[in-house]
């Protein structure tokens, strides 16, 4: 048996948990000091960025490409085994334009994706007025729609990834943290780490304990800068569906998201706010009250909404990398990064799976 510690428990500790789980002859232990989705997951939207990304190629593109297909997949295969119910939005993204942005920009990405199977429609003010009623901004020029992106519940889907990983044989282990590392960079074939409950041994260490990561690299003098990036968001009740009520798309204007939940209820985020010079990250009330101002000038029918609840969580930014951060620590052999995942962390969790598994087999 190859015995692999996972650190950290959102949404890629969980998936990656699940996707080693279906390879015989592993013994895998997560280890997390909170609860599942405790982190930047229990914060997060869930809305898929893949084909309406502006990548292109190399990782970033291979990672979407993988991930998109992968949760096609991977979401029935949960519910079959679980009998968890994952809510995911099915009519995917429309993605508003105003006047500035590069309408020719998107006519190429449309036939670069044309050419790799995958489908965006570029629609003009009127069409998107028939299909998107509550879109009202004299500002907007244009709209991409991409039927094939998703958005998925992150909270739902790593308890489901949790649940079903456990039947698999995967032992969780909550409330625990981990306070470093022991083993130094020689010892190729065993990895020690000193948790809250006494110390652990195992033949790879996968570091995915998001901004939790960086204390840990720490321990062993390697540097791994990870910043936060604070987001908050809020969810809205209105009287009645916004636009068609058999068409609720993520409709994203500006960087901001409304996601429909049904019951007449949306998740309206998420705002981005940078640390200052010391590292501190505090969300800013006014900030959000800017965002929900920035969302009324799209969709005016906003302003009658209730708030219902508001709530804020830290991104994981690599600094002077791109997100997100998988491969070998430095120096050592057996010991994994899978984190940094920034604002893509739920889009990318199967493909920072797949790459975790690559490395070890
Ligand atoms: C408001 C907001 C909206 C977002 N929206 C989206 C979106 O729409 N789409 C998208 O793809 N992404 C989105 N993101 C980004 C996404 O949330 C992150 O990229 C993703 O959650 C990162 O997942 P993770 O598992 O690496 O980290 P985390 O979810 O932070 O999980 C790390 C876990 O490790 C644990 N941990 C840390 N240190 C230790 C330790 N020493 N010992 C044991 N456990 C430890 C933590 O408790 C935590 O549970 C959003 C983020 C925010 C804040």
């Amino acid at each position: 048996m190859t015995r692999i510690i996972i650190v950290g428990c959102g949404i890629v500790g969980a998936a990656i948990a699940y996707e080693l789980s279906l390879i015989p002859s592993l013994e895998i232990t997560v280890i997390e000091q909170k609860t599942p989705a405790s982190g930047s997951t229990g914060a997060a939207l869930g809305v898929l960025m893949g084909v309406i990304s502006g990548k292109k190629k190399g990782r970033a593109w291979k990672y979407r490409d993988y991930s998109l297909r992968r949760y096609e997949t991977l979401i029935p295969e949960l519910e079959a085994k679980t009998g968890v119910k994952i809510p995911v939005n099915r009519q995917g993204i429309v993605k508003l334009l105003f006047e500035g942005d590069n309408l020719e920009k998107w006519r190429q990405l449309q036939q670069n994706r044309q050419n790799n199977n995958w489908q965006l429609e570029i629609w003009d003010r009127e069409y998107l007025t028939n299909q998107c009623p509550q879109i009202l901004d004299e500002r907007i020029v244009a709209a991409v729609y991409s039927p094939q992106d998703r958005q998925i519940n992150p909270q739902i889907l790593t308890k489901a990834l949790v649940e079903a990983a456990t039947d698999n044989g995967v032992e969780f282990k909550f409330g625990v943290s981990v306070n470093k590392i022991l083993s130094s960079a020689q010892e190729e074939y065993s990895q020690r780490i000193m948790t809250s409950q006494g110390n652990l041994e195992s033949d790879w260490l996968i570091l995915a304990a998001g901004l939790g990561s960086t204390p840990l690299t720490d321990s062993v003098s390697q540097k791994l800068d990870l910043r936060p990036v604070v987001g908050q968001a809020m969810k809205l009740k209105v009287n009645q569906d916004l636009g068609l009520a058999e068409f609720q798309p993520v409709i994203t204007g500006n960087d901001i998201h409304l996601v429909p939940l049904g019951n007449q209820e949306y998740w309206l985020g998420a705002t981005v706010e940078f640390p200052d010079e010391l590292g501190n990250a505090i969300a800013e009330p006014e900030l959000l009250e800017k965002m929900k101002a920035d969302a009324i000038a799209f969709c005016p029918e906003l302003k009658n909404a209730t708030i219902l609840e508001t709530w804020s969580g830290k991104r994981p930014r690599p600094q002077g990398q791109p997100a997100p951060v998988i491969g070998k620590l430095a120096n050592y052999q057996n010991v994994l990064l899978a984190t940094g995942h920034y604002r893509n962390g739920v889009l990318l969790a199967p493909a920072t799976a797949k790459e975790v598994i690559d490395l070890i087999s």
